[in-house]
C-alpha cells in the first residue's frame, strides 16, 4: 500500500506531498507537532495529545487549523488510508504560509500536515538488554515545554549519541541537572526505590508517556518524586529508563559508559514497561 499524507485538506501520495517554501514552519520553525502511537487502529491517549497540542498552539498564539472532532476524523482517515493498525501518526500545525517577515502574518491560514508510519516500538533487543545514554549540555531555547518543530539541538544531540554508540543523549542544564532526552523523558530509580523524574516546568516537554506512566505508578503503589536529578545521581542510581511515544518505557543501562545498577534492565523498569504496554494494548482494544 503506498503511503498517503494529509496536507491542508488533501490526501496526497507521500512522495509528492509538500508545503509552500514560505511556510513559516520551514522559514522560522513557527510550527508545533505531535507524534501519537496507534494500536489496533486507535490512537493512544489521543485526548492527552490534543490537550498538549492546544497548549503549544496557545503558547505561540497560533490558531488551531480545525476543531478537535474534525481533527480526530482526519487522523483516523490518515491511519485508514495508510492501512495502519500499529504505528505512529505525525501531525504538524504551522502558522501558515506568508511572505517572509518576522511579524505574524495578518491573513495566513494555519497549515496542517499529517503522515503515518507502521511501527511496533523499539527492537526487542533494546527492550531486553537496555540502552546507553550520553550526557550533553542542554543548548535548547528556554521553552522546550512547547512542542515546537525547533528541533535542531535535539537532532545534533541525537546524532552525537549515535556517533558515541549510544541510543539517546540526556541533556544537562547549567546546574548539572538532567532535563530530558532529545526525544524522551529521563527517569531514575534511587537506592530507596523512589522514581525520580524532573518536574514538568518550562525546562522539559511534559511527555504524554510520562503522564500516562505517572498514573500507572500511583496505581502500582510506587513512590514518585518530581525533581531534578544530577548526572552523578543518575550514574549511582539503582535503575534508569526513558519514556516516549516511540519507545514507551526503555531501560537505560549506562550513562556516559558508567553502568547503572548492575548494568542490566532493572526490575522496577521492567514492571513499569509491562504495565505501560498493557495500558496501551487496552486502548487498542486488546483484552
Ligand atoms: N521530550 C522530548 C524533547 C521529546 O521530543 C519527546 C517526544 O518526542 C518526549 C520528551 C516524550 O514525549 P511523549 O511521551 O509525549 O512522546
Amino acid at each position: 500500500m503506498s503511503r498517503i499524507a494529509y496536507v491542508n485538506g488533501r490526501y496526497l501520495p507521500h512522495a509528492s506531498a509538500s508545503v509552500h517554501i514560505e511556510d513559516r514552519g520551514f522559514q522560522f520553525a513557527d510550527a508545533v507537532y505531535e507524534v501519537i502511537a496507534a494500536r489496533g487502529g486507535r490512537l493512544v491517549d489521543e485526548d492527552m495529545h490534543l490537550a498538549r497540542l492546544h497548549r503549544s498552539l496557545k503558547a505561540l498564539k497560533m490558531a488551531a487549523p480545525m476543531g478537535d472532532a474534525a481533527l480526530k476524523l482526519v487522523m483516523q482517515e490518515v491511519l485508514r488510508r495508510n492501512g495502519i493498525a500499529d504505528g505512529f501518526l505525525y501531525l504538524q500545525v504551522s502558522r501558515g504560509s506568508a511572505p517572509r517577515d518576522f511579524h505574524f502574518p495578518k491573513r495566513a491560514e494555519p497549515s496542517l500536515v499529517m503522515t503515518a508510519r507502521r511501527h511496533r516500538g523499539p527492537a526487542a533487543k533494546l527492550v531486553e538488554e537496555g540502552v546507553g545514554v550520553i550526557t550533553i549540555p542542554d543548548i535548547r531555547w528556554a521553552r522546550p515545554d512547547i512542542k515546537s518543530v525547533s528541533l535542531l539541538p535535539n537532532a545534533l544531540g541525537k546524532q552525537q549519541a549515535k556517533e558515541a554508540g549510544a541510543y539517546e543523549a540526556w541533556q544537562v542544564d547549567r546546574d548539572g541537572y538532567v532535563t530530558e532526552g532529545t526525544s524522551s523523558n529521563a527517569w531514575i530509580v534511587t537506592a530507596a526505590g523512589e522514581l525520580v523524574t524532573r518536574q514538568a516546568d518550562s525546562g522539559i516537554l511534559n511527555g504524554v508517556t510520562r503522564l500516562g506512566l505517572i498514573g500507572l505508578m500511583q496505581r502500582e503503589g510506587l513512590k514518585l518524586v518530581e525533581r531534578p536529578f544530577s548526572v552523578a545521581e543518575a550514574k549511582a542510581a539503582r535503575e534508569a529508563f526513558l519514556t516516549s511515544t516511540t519507545n514507551f518505557v526503555l531501560p537505560v543501562i549506562t550513562v556516559d559508559g558508567t553502568p547503572v545498577g548492575n548494568g542490566h534492565p532493572g526490575s522496577i523498569t521492567t514492571r513499569l514497561r509491562e504495565a505501560y504496554e498493557a495500558y496501551v494494548a487496552l486502548q487498542g482494544g486488546a483484552r
